[in-house]
């Protein structure tokens, strides 16, 4: 299903009012997305994930859209990484510690700081999306740059996180304990923390060096920001890659939603979001 005649912005509003349509485009674009998270912090199965997606879609349609309306409107990018927050804040509600992996010592807030600190950004990036769970050749994929260039970092890497080193899958090794490591830095904003456009913006190549520096250096230090940062990067990728899932799959997830019956002037309108 090609969505590329509806623009992100079109999409959203229609999803408010309640379209199918738009929900059908939304669905199509993110769900592939929403799938790839999934595995990586959470490693449901097939049926769970469904099921996972389907509740989160209903959730967020509760309230006539209450929790969509909530999220960042202004560009694409920033309305995923807050869908990106909701996921993972309802998916790790659902996490079972008894499953996280004990051959390796389990990750702390505390611990990966101690791992990260004095370490260059780039190095920082690499030791932030392996604890993720992210294999190198996907790492090298989001960072558009081989992981091998972060020496330092992975000289600490081999140290910590012996039993890790054959790691091929994209997937935690322990999605409970990552989940409240990623719930602390998502609480750990602080007044100098630089908005989150800035970062995109950085990305994106629209900064001046001398903006740039600051920005970069304030995220080597800074937790919530380590993880905005990569998560920006994560999530834009994944944008990319995106599969179309099968149309019996978005179908499904359809039945979840309260969709408006399209009458007369409701059509109108449609028309003029989408005509
Ligand atoms: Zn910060």
């Amino acid at each position: 299903m090609s969505n590329k005649l509806f623009t992100f912005h079109k999409i959203v509003a229609g999803c408010e009012e309640g379209s199918r349509k738009a929900w059908e485009a939304f669905l199509a674009d993110y769900t592939p997305i929403v799938f790839q998270l999934s595995d990586v912090y959470f490693g449901f199965s097939p049926q769970k994930q469904n099921d996972f997606w389907r509740d989160a879609v209903a959730q967020l349609s509760a309230n006539n859209f209450d929790t969509l309306k909530r999220f960042e409107h202004q560009a694409e990018r920033e309305f995923l990484m807050d869908l990106r927050d909701f996921l993972l804040e309802e998916g790790a509600e659902k996490l079972d510690p008894a499953l996280d992996s004990a051959e390796t010592p389990r990750p702390t807030p505390e611990a990966v700081l101690g791992l990260l600190k004095g370490l260059p950004l780039l190095d920082q990036e690499v030791l932030f999306f392996k604890l993720c769970g992210y294999s190198d050749a996907t790492i090298e994929k989001i960072l558009v740059t081989t992981p091998a260039v972060a020496q330092k970092g992975l000289e600490r890497w081999r140290a910590e996180y012996p039993a890790l080193l054959a790691v091929s899958d994209d997937r935690c090794v322990w999605p409970a304990a990552w989940g409240v490591v990623l719930r602390t830095a998502r609480k750990a904003k602080t007044e100098g923390c630089p908005p989150l456009r800035h970062f995109v913006r950085i990305h994106e190549g629209g900064f001046q060096w001398h903006e740039k520096e600051p920005a970069e250096e304030h995220v080597t230090g800074c937790l919530h920001c380590l993880s905005r940062w990569t998560a920006l990067r994560e999530i834009w990728h994944w944008r990319k890659q995106a599969k179309p899932r099968p149309a019996d799959e978005i179908e499904a997830l359809l039945s979840a939603l309260p969709l408006r019956t399209e009458t007369k002037a409701r059509k109108t309108l449609f028309k003029r979001m989408f005509g």
